[in-house]
């Protein structure tokens, strides 16, 4: 995994009084099982990935608890997973990357909504949304109001996180509707601190037993139950969430002396807007703000006469509310028309429509507002100046710049196994022109960025292979789909590969086998060959296909670029009809050298012997044409001046991040490139022979920028 939590899972085990202190996943974590949480799942996302690092990590407490955890094939899974509380009165959290994970599981979670729940259901969201976010740019609002699931933003402080997980657990027994609560990037690594409360065993779970099973016909999502599930969510279940939510206080009110306006946000968003009113010394360091603030720790339902009494009074409110659609500044309109208050609602027309409100973006829609609604008692006539003070370093970093900052787009790391790949399809399209890619979503999406630019579509992950059904028929050669190995079980194996089975397509698929779900920090899949549990799988990529009915399967090792240009090369020009399996394998560099580095470090310091391989190019060789850099784009292959006086061109360099993957001679040796490519061994700690054959050589090479081994 991209990190261990061994350490910090011990702080779980805090009880009533002590003093938690770590990053926010580790305080809601603490928090589910302050609640009495009997069973949780998901599937690894940034923000959230780390949640299932954590949770793994802690298996030994679970256990000790009876909590049942499960790392579950997709989000899909994980929302079924919550079925468990349909009818027993069991706890259950699952935890996912949002939009997308939601998207996945929104089949089960509209049928779980439907039914309803006894035991309190939770889905914790990643809300993966503004700058840093990897996805599609959606909100998780859409689906609470869709299937009437309710939505908790909390207000980034740990100990208001820690208190809206217990209370999100009770709305949804309340209410019998499931609850999703979301946290943006900087909450989930935000450090803090709370007061804990003792952990709680469930009072159901795997070692307090259920006595029989519960049959109910509705909770069945089955007509006629769910015309009398649908009538239940707006006569009971809504109802009964408002009073919780009002008689509990969840959402936050913070008065200040300028009342004649005042800012609702959602809660999500609260300390950022703290942050805005600062810079117009509207609020000090600790939070206290002289503009009334409604935080909405619950956007998702809205409490009406809560909306309506902070709203009463005021001139004009500021609607804080990210992304769009609108819908909180809508329904706010709403209620305050149905009131017949003439409240003024300020929000997308002094913030932007869309994108994350970053500081910039909120200290500026912030002045818009105290420009236009003007509170008495504080002077909006140094709005301007105080833009311009709070904007001059940028101003003046501006001005600095000789020239513009080159764009750093991301990319592979340093020796990716999957770059290869895409060098040796770069290779073969020199040869048999361009062919249509379906990427899919993985480390591997970086193709379709510089230097490669290749795969025409992405439509999640998975979908590489489904995504190619219409167009592969539509060109006259195959085309090429792409599918990571966690993409592969996640969907891909039902939806992309036994979809183009069952229909006798005739095209080809990458499989990238790098040994985990890299991209979300290196978590375990089935083919990884061992679970959270340390249990050997016996799953493996080839043996599902095989399973299934690929006859064409190939696994080629990928830093083999020659062989890999040759077996797609076999793929695209078959004779025989039907799907084509190329599985792409070698593990994942970054898990590699995470693995070997402590290992290379304990050997070094035992004064063991330890070979590493490096690539370099020679200089006086290299003619600075660079195709090397555009067939490979790693990050350690780069440009340095010219050493030759004579000749203006950079040289091609290999920096001291080298792992020693191989890919620079092989492509250089596959594209018949250029001899500038050396392949280096360094010996550290060496034996009594390295140093006699090392001597033994220098009598034969000579290079000025090495001295004899007895100058040294
Ligand atoms: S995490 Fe692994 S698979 Fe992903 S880009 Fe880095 S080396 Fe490649
Ligand atoms: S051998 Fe080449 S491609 Fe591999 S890590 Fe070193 S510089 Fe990068």
């Amino acid at each position: 995994m991209e990190r261990s939590f061994a350490r910090e899972v011990e702080a779980l085990r805090l009880g009533e009084g002590d003093v938690f202190h770590g990053e926010g996943i580790l305080a809601i974590t603490k928090a589910l099982l302050q609640s009495g949480v009997g069973y949780v799942g998901g599937y690894q996302g940034a923000p959230v990935s780390h949640m299932m690092d954590v949770l793994s990590d802690a298996s030994g407490l679970l256990d000790e608890m009876g909590v049942h955890f499960e790392a579950s094939a997709s989000e899909a899974a994980a929302a079924a997973m919550l079925g468990a509380s349909i009818n027993y009165p069991m706890r259950g959290a699952v935890v996912w990357k949002s939009t997308v994970g939601t998207n996945v599981a929104s089949d089960a979670l509209s049928n779980l909504a439907s039914a309803g729940v006894v035991g309190g259901a939770l889905t914790i969201l990643g809300e993966d949304y503004g700058e840093g976010s990897s996805i599609i740019q959606e909100r998780s609002h859409a689906f609470a109001l869709k299937s009437t699931i309710w939505l908790l933003d909390p207000r980034p402080h740990h100990g208001t996180m820690v208190d809206l997980i217990e209370k999100a657990f009770e709305l949804s027994e309340v209410s019998h509707t499931p609850v999703m609560v979301e946290y943006r990037i900087r909450t989930c690594h935000m450090h803090g601190r709370f007061r804990c409360k003792d952990n709680r065993r469930p009072a159901l779970s795997k070692t307090a037993h259920l006595e029989h099973p519960e049959f109910l016909q509705d909770r069945i999502s089955l007509p006629p139950s769910t015309y009398l599930q649908e009538q239940r969510k707006i006569d009971q279940r809504l109802p009964a969430a408002i009073e919780f939510i009002r008689k509990h206080r969840l959402n936050e009110v913070f008065d200040g002396d300028l009342d004649d306006v005042g800012i609702i946000t959602q809660g999500g968003l609260y300390n950022s807007t703290i942050q805005a009113l600062q810079h117009f010394g509207l609020a000090d360091t600790y939070g206290a703000s002289r503009i009334p603030i409604l935080a909405l720790n619950v956007t998702h339902p809205l409490v009406p006469d809560e909306i309506t009494g902070f709203c009463a009074g005021k001139r004009a409110v500021l609607m804080v509310e990210e992304g769009n659609p609108d819908y909180l500044e809508q329904a706010v309109n709403v209620l305050l028309r149905k009131a017949d208050l003439k409240t003024r609602v300020h929000g997308k027309d002094v913030l932007p429509q869309a994108g994350e409100y970053v500081a910039e973006v909120m200290m500026k829609g912030l002045g818009r507002f105290l420009e236009t609604a003007s509170p008495a008692g504080y002077d909006s006539g140094g709005i301007d100046a105080t833009l311009a003070s709070a904007m001059a370093g940028k101003v003046r970093a501006g001005e600095l710049l000789t020239a513009p900052v080159p764009k750093r787009p991301p990319g592979f790391c340093t020796g990716c196994p999957e770059r290869p790949v895409f060098s040796a399809i770069k290779l073969l399209e020199k040869e048999i022109g361009k062919v249509h890619i379906a990427a899919d979503i993985g480390c591997h999406t970086f193709s379709t960025l510089p230097p490669f630019h290749l795969g025409n579509t992405v439509l999640g992950y998975g979908l590489g292979l489904a995504s190619s059904a219409a167009v592969s028929p539509a060109f006259p050669n195959r085309t090429v789909s792409i599918m990571g190995d966690g993409g592969f079980w996640h969907n891909g194996l039902s939806s992309g590969v036994s979809g183009a089975l069952f229909n006798k397509a005739n095209s080809v698929l990458v499989i990238m086998d790098n040994g985990y779900s890299s991209a979300t920090g290196q978590q375990y899949v089935p083919s990884s060959g061992r679970n959270y549990q340390a249990q050997p799988t016996g799953m493996t990529i080839a043996g599902a296909l095989k399973g299934i009915g690929v006859r064409w399967l190939k696994t080629v090792e990928t830093y083999r670029v020659g062989t890999m240009m040759k077996t797609l090369r076999k793929a695209l020009a078959s004779k025989r009809p039907g799907l084509k399996v190329i599985i792409a394998q070698s593990e994942c560099q970054l898990a590699r050298q995470r693995r070997i580095k402590p290992a290379v470090r304990k050997m070094l310091a035992e004064g063991k012997r330890v070979v590493r391989t490096r690539f370099g190019v020679d200089e006086s060789t290299c003619t600075g044409d660079h195709s090397c850099i555009r067939l490979s784009g790693c990050p350690s292959l780069t440009i340095k001046p010219n050493p030759d006086p004579l000749r203006q061109d950079p040289v091609a360099y290999v920096d001291n991040n080298c792992v020693g993957c191989g890919l620079c001679g092989e492509v250089a040796d596959a594209a018949a490139l250029c001899p500038s490519f050396y392949r280096a061994r360094i010996v550290q700690n060496p034996s009594h022979w390295d140093r006699w054959l090392d001597r033994l050589r220098r009598r034969f090479v000579y290079d000025p920028a090495i001295p004899p081994a007895d100058a040294r």
